[in-house]
């Protein structure tokens, strides 16, 4: 599953809230060469590399996607996503909106959510609440223009308002998206094939 928003649109917040709900979903940890913020902790809120680490890990094609945003690398390690996946949990994934279409495109069956705040009001206060300075903030609400374009390319549109309904809408897509028919094929195989056995006894 990846979560998009704007910058501030709660990503964070909202995958700190599922996988305290359900241990079925698990953080896929990406990198990034931008500086930890106070309080980030290397390995679970990011791998903080540095620049020619990140090229590196790019070169030798262990990142399943990666974007520059706000003059920074970003980028999701492979294996970090299929750690999870082998674990039979689902990867969530808080990434930008360019790397939510490419991890979409290599994997078509990706559920994809768009955070949205509830009006613009809202964005500026929780970004000034989070503690990013006004320039800072600019820059996020300048970039969230491009990315809200994008955002009817989402599976789903999420308003974010209040945070525990916004968990809990999140937490129903993905209990909604485990049930289609086509990632359950193999139990309707399993079925067929008891049946077919029984036909055969
Ligand atoms: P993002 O990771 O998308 O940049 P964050 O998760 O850091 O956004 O959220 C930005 C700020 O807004 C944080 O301080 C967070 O606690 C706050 N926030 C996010 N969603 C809500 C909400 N629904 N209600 C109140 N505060 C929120
Ligand atoms: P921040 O620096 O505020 O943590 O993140 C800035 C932006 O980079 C956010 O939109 C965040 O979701 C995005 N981001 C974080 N990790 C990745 C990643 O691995 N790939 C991509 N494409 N974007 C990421």
């Amino acid at each position: 599953m990846v979560l998009s928003a704007p910058s501030g649109g709660g990503k964070t917040v909202v995958r700190s809230g599922l996988l305290k709900l359900d241990k079925k979903f698990a953080f896929s940890v990406t990198c990034t060469t931008r500086p930890r913020r106070p309080g980030e902790v290397d390995g679970k809120d990011y791998y903080f590399v540095t620049v020619p680490q990140f090229l590196k890990l790019r070169k030798e094609g262990r990142l399943l996607e990666w974007a520059k945003v706000h003059g920074n690398y970003y980028g999701t390690p492979v294996k970090s996503a299929m750690d999870v996946l082998k674990e039979g949990r689902i990867p969530v994934m808080t990434i930008d909106v360019k790397g939510a279409r490419s991890v979409k495109r290599l994997f078509p069956e990706t559920v994809t959510v768009f955070l949205l705040p509830p009006d613009l009001k809202t964005l500026v206060q929780r970004l000034r609440g989070r503690g990013e300075a006004p320039a800072n903030v600019a820059v996020r609400l300048e970039t969230a223009r491009a990315e809200l374009r994008v955002a009817s390319t989402f599976d789903y549109l999420v308003i974010n308002d209040k945070l525990a309904e916004t968990i809990r809408e999140v937490a129903a897509i993905a209990g909604l998206e485990a049930l289609k028919t086509a990632r359950n094929l193999e139990k309707v195989k399993s079925f067929s094939s008891q049946l077919s056995k029984k036909a055969g006894n």
